[in-house]
Formats: C-alpha cells, structure tokens, sequence
C-alpha cells in the first residue's frame, strides 16, 4: 500500500518534468518511505492490530507493591490503560495460544512464571521473553508463602527466580534480571514483602481478576472481565496462561479492547531511581 502510493506520486512528478534532482530525491524518499514500512511490518504485520500503546518503566522506589486487590497502591494508568499480566506458566498446551493471541494483536502482556514450570519447559520460557514479553517470577512450586516458615518461603522465592533465570539466560541467580514478583494466591506476609522490597523486587498484586481459576465458558469469561473493566475503567488485569478457557477468549477480549477504546499497557522494569539518604 505505501509503495503502490509512493510510486503514483513519482509518476506524478515525472510527468510534471521538473528536472532531474528532484525525482532522485524523490526515489530516495520513496525508499525511506518503503523501509519505514517494512520497519512496521516487522514490528506489527496487521494495520487493525490493537497494538501495545505504550511503555511504562516500573521499579521498587516509585511503586514498591501495586494492585488494588491487595495494596492502596496500584500503578499510574490513565482512563481506558490496561496491563495484561498472566500466571503460572510456561504450560505448553495453553501458553503458546495465548502467544499467538497477543502476537495477533500486536499486544505486551507480563507473565509471571513458576520456577519449576520454566525449568520444565525452557524454551517456552525463551520464547515468551523472545516475542518481547516481560517475565516476572511467582515462586519456585507455586506453595501459599503465608503457610510455610519464613526460610521456606525465602527458598521458594530464591530457588524460582533462579530456575527461571537458568531458563532465560543460563545462569542460576537470585538476582532476578526484571525484578517483578507476584505471590502465589496474593498470600504476602509482612516479612516476605519487606524481604522483596529490600532485595528491589517490586510485589504484583492486580486492579481486577478475570477469576478464571473458576471453570466458565470462554463466553462467560469474557463477560465478566469485560463488566469488570468497564466499571474500573482501567487496571492490571489478572489471566491465567494455563487456562484453556482464557487461551479461547482472549482473541476475542483482545478485539474488544480494540473496540472500546482501551490501549495495552507495556511493564517494563525502569532503573531504580536514586534515593538520596535523609
Ligand atoms: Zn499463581
């Protein structure tokens, strides 16, 4: 389509017969023009996408714990900005569907993985951050933190991240690479959470949950996010990718989105602003 234009205009200058400098000026443009395009295309290959509407750098000095379910803080979104986020992966049979969907749209969701799932499945994990999602950690077995001995439950984070950074990078540290947690079940304790916020580990709660932890048809799922959302008017929304339910209905929330005037949110972690001491 671009080129097609572009070339009509040049035709359209030819005739005119202005000289010879200006055609070639006007070709040089023509390929600015055509690699700007196919610039896009890489990025997005559909026009009608929803597309990712902007990049929010999060870390834990701004916004040490977000989500509303949760805390009496969530992050700076403006009207109609959602956050996609999603559980408990990588799950093969689920996971890469849920890929597809928001590749489709040209969308960046965050996904919290298990430590043990990622290091079941490695590649998916690769391939979630590969596609250019952000990739928070939620605990090595998916264990209620809030139930177990505080050095159990510093082993579950520490030996998650870990796994999952030996499935992104090859190296088994618990100095996650994007420091973004979320506790399985929201189940915090006040030692767990002042333990992440010192290591610069920022706590994910979420604004909204599309409750799919619930067995309902894609349908009904579909429903109730969307009555949800409507009535919050924005947020960070809770998925879960192991769901074959969500995996169905997010095509269809996704065009939604696009329909209703949201924009997509994408986390990214920010370098931690200097603190000066006082
Ligand atoms: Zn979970």
């Amino acid at each position: 389509m671009q080129q097609r234009h572009a070339s009509a205009q040049f035709g359209r200058f030819r005739r005119r017969r202005t000289g010879w400098l200006a055609p070639l000026a006007l070709a040089a443009i023509t390929l600015w023009q055509a690699s700007i395009a196919a610039a896009h295309a890489a990025d997005c290959p559909r026009a009608t996408a929803l597309g990712t509407g902007r990049v929010l750098g999060v870390n834990v000095a701004a916004t040490p714990r977000v989500g509303l379910k949760s805390f009496p803080q969530t992050l700076p979104l403006e009207d109609h900005e959602v956050v996609l986020t999603f559980d408990d992966g990588p799950w093969p049979r689920t996971t890469r569907r849920v890929l597809a969907a928001l590749a489709q749209e040209c969308v960046r969701a965050t996904f919290f993985l298990i430590g043990r799932s990622a290091s079941e499945y490695p590649e998916l994990a690769r391939r979630i951050a590969a596609e250019g999602h952000t990739i928070g950690h939620h605990t090595w077995a998916h264990r209620s933190l809030m139930r177990i001995k505080a050095q159990d439950a510093r082993e579950e984070i520490d030996r998650g991240i870990s796994a999952v950074e030996m499935a992104l990078h090859g190296a088994a540290t618990t100095v996650p690479t994007t420091p973004f947690f979320r506790f399985p079940g929201f189940e915090s304790t006040p030692a767990t959470l002042d333990l992440l916020q010192s290591r610069g580990i920022v706590v994910f709660g979420a604004d909204l949950w599309a409750s799919d932890w619930n067995r309902m048809t894609p349908k009904q799922e579909l429903k109730l996010i969307t009555d949800r959302l409507n009535a919050a008017g924005k947020g960070i929304i809770l998925f879960h990718d192991t769901k074959a339910q969500t995996a169905a209905m997010l095509p269809a929330f996704l065009r939604y989105l696009r329909d209703n005037g949201y924009r997509v949110v994408h986390l990214i972690p920010a370098e931690r602003a200097s603190v000066s001491p006082d």
